[in-house]
């Protein structure tokens, strides 16, 4: 019979525009784990204008990524370490020089990832997802051209705006975003594959997310969600 216990401690990967953020937001939600989030984090620190936060900036814009030193001294300023009991790391590692990193974490803080779960999604459906997503400037509510149109084209529903684009969701920063996931994760996930052969689980992403997230339940060795 399958547990009903997922592993402590997992790693998510995925393109951006995988839906891979929805599903840690899920899995955190009825599994009880700390999202260690460093997008989330950076966002936070360039928000707050700190001394970390100016470094960061023009990374985020461009959608590059940002170097490997300055993730180190977000994690270190973030990372609580004792009292994390389930942790689910979405966005980290993100280079082949942060996996030494995320080894010496495991060692400080004495906790060992049980998966490594990659959510695949083809290059293409990704910029599809990412470039169709519009958003309401004056009320934050989200749109998709293809999935989630607004009543009259364009139009916030709510409050009749004029919507927009996030500036990092132009096809050009799409596009060198989903090149940057290209050259610096798919080597991460080969290198887990062969060295956790055993902890490495990909589920398909081109799919409506209730498939993805119960196709994710499995690989954590959960059974589905019992329907409604
Ligand atoms: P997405 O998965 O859609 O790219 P994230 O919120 O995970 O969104 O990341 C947003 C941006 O933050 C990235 O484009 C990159 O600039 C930066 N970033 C996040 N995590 C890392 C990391 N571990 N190393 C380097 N840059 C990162």
């Amino acid at each position: 019979m399958a547990a009903t216990v997922p592993p402590d401690h997992v790693v998510i990967f995925g393109r951006p525009g995988s839906g891979k953020s929805s599903l840690a937001e899920r899995l955190g939600a009825d599994f009880g784990y700390t999202l260690v989030r460093t997008g989330e984090m950076l966002r936070d620190a360039v928000r707050k204008g700190d001394h970390l936060g100016k470094r960061v900036e023009n990374h985020l814009a461009r959608g590059d990524l940002v170097p490997d030193r300055l993730i180190l001294e977000l994690l270190e300023a973030n990372f609580r370490g004792p009292g994390m009991t389930h942790l689910l790391f979405d966005g980290f590692p993100r280079t082949m020089g942060q996996v030494p990193l995320l080894d010496q974490f495991e060692r400080h803080y004495g906790f060992a990832i049980g998966c490594y779960l990659e959510i695949a999604v083809s290059r293409a459906e990704a910029v599809a997802r990412m470039t169709g997503r519009r958003v309401c400037p004056r009320c934050g509510a989200t749109y998709h051209l293809i999935s989630k149109p607004p009543e009259v084209a364009e139009t916030c529903d709510r409050d009749g705006t004029r919507l927009e684009r996030r500036p990092d969701d132009t096809t050009e920063v799409v596009e060198f975003r989903q090149q940057v996931y290209d050259d610096h994760a798919l080597p991460i996930l080969h290198h887990y594959e062969q060295a956790e052969p055993a902890l490495c689980r990909k589920v398909n992403g081109n799919q409506p997310f209730p498939l993805v997230y119960n196709e994710s339940r499995r690989a954590l060795g959960v059974p589905d969600e019992a329907p409604n």
